[in-house]
C-alpha cells in the first residue's frame, strides 16, 4: 500500500532533529527505515511529518569509554558486526547484529533503530538486555541514561518518549574469563528469530560464578531467563527452567509451547557453547 500524506525534514544535527520533534505527538523520526517504512505502507502508522535522521555521522560511531564500549545509535548493524572493538572486547554483540536479517537489512538497519522501534522479536534489545547495557536518551531537557532492564516496556513501547531520541548505547567490556553464546532458532537463514537466547557467563575455579541470559520473542519485551541464570551458577541444568515466567506469543511461525520448547533447548545449548 502507499503510506499516507507526511511532511519531511532531514536534520543535521541531534539539536535540529529535537527542534524540529519539537513538542509535536504527530512527528516520527526515521533512521534506517527497516521497521519504519513498512508499517507507513500498511497504514498502522500515519505521522504528519518525518525527521529523517539517517545522515547523522555524529551519531555512527563505535569507541572506548572507560570500561564500555559506546556505540552510536544511527550505526549500522554491518557496522557493528565488522567493528574490531567489538569483536575484541564484546563479541556476543558484534555476532548478534551479523545474524540479523540480510546484507540488506544490516546495511540500512541502525542498533538505535531497534531498540526505538522495542519489537521482542528483534535480536540486539535481548543481548542488550544480557549484558546490562545502558541507553542515552536525548530530549529538550538534556540526556538521560535509561538500563536496558528498564528501556523495555512492551510490545513497540520503550522508555524513549514521542519527542526524544536514542543517542548512544553502552556495553561492557567482557574479560577473558566470560563465555557465551547467541543462538537464534529461524526457518529461513534471513529470517527473525522464532526463539533467540544471548547467553554470557562469567567462569571462576572450573564453575560459573555469575550467568546473564536474554530471551528473544517470549513475551511482549526481551525478557531475562532469571531462574536459569541462577541454575546455571548454581550447576544446575539452565534448560528446565529456561521458559519460566516466560509468556511467548502463537503466530504462524510457532505456538506458544513450541517457543518455550525451543527456549530450553537453545538456553541449554547456549551454555554448553559459553562454558566450552
Ligand atoms: P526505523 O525503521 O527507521 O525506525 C524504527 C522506529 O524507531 C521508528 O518508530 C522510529 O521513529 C524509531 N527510531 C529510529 N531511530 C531512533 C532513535 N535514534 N531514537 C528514537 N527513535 C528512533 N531485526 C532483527 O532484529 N532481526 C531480524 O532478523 C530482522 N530481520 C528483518 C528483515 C527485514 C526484511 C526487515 C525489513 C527488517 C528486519 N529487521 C530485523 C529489522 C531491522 O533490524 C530494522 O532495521 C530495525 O528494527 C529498525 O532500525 P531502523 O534503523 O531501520 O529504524
Amino acid at each position: 500500500m502507499i503510506p499516507a500524506p507526511f511532511d519531511y525534514e532531514v536534520a543535521d544535527s541531534v539539536g535540529h532533529a529535537l527542534s524540529l520533534l519539537g513538542d509535536r505527538e504527530d512527528a516520527k523520526l526515521l533512521a534506517g527505515g527497516h521497521s519504519l517504512l513498512p508499517l507507513l505502507r500498511l497504514r498502522f502508522t500515519r505521522p504528519a511529518l518525518l525527521v529523517d535522521i539517517g545522515r547523522l555521522e555524529e551519531l555512527s560511531y563505535v569507541r572506548e569509554k572507560g570500561d564500555s564500549i559506546a556505540i552510536g545509535a544511527l550505526t549500522r548493524h554491518h557496522d557493528v558486526h565488522r567493528a574490531p572493538l567489538l569483536q575484541e572486547h564484546n563479541p556476543l554483540v558484534s555476532y548478534a547484529a551479523g545474524r540479523i536479517g540480510d546484507p540488506q537489512v544490516r546495511h540500512r538497519g541502525t542498533i538505535g533503530g531497534s531498540v526505538a522501534h522495542g519489537d521482542p522479536a528483534s535480536d540486539l534489545p535481548a543481548v542488550l538486555l544480557a549484558l546490562d547495557a545502558e541507553i542515552d536518551i536525548a530530549g529538550t531537557s538534556g540526556v538521560r541514561t535509561v538500563p536496558a532492564a528498564e528501556f523495555f516496556q512492551g510490545v513497540f513501547t520503550t522508555a524513549a518518549g514521542p519527542n526524544e531520541l536514542v543517542t548512544e548505547i553502552r556495553v561492557p567490556k567482557l574479560t577473558g574469563d566470560h563465555g557465551w553464546s547467541y543462538l537464534k532458532f529461524r526457518r529461513r537463514a534471513q529470517d527473525w528469530a522464532t526463539v533467540g537466547v544471548a547467553l554470557v557467563a562469567k567462569r571462576s575455579n572450573g564453575g560459573v560464578e555469575s550467568a546473564a541470559i536474554g530471551l528473544v520473542n517470549m513475551g511482549a519485551t526481551p525478557l531475562r531467563a532469571r531462574a536459569a541464570e541462577k541454575a546455571l551458577a548454581s550447576g544446575g541444568d539452565p534448560g528446565a527452567v529456561a521458559a519460566e515466567g516466560t509468556d511467548p506469543p502463537s503466530d504462524t511461525q510457532a505456538s506458544a509451547d513450541y517457543r518455550r520448547h525451543l527456549a530450553r533447548v537453545l538456553v541449554r545449548r547456549a551454555a554448553q557453547e559459553a562454558l566450552s
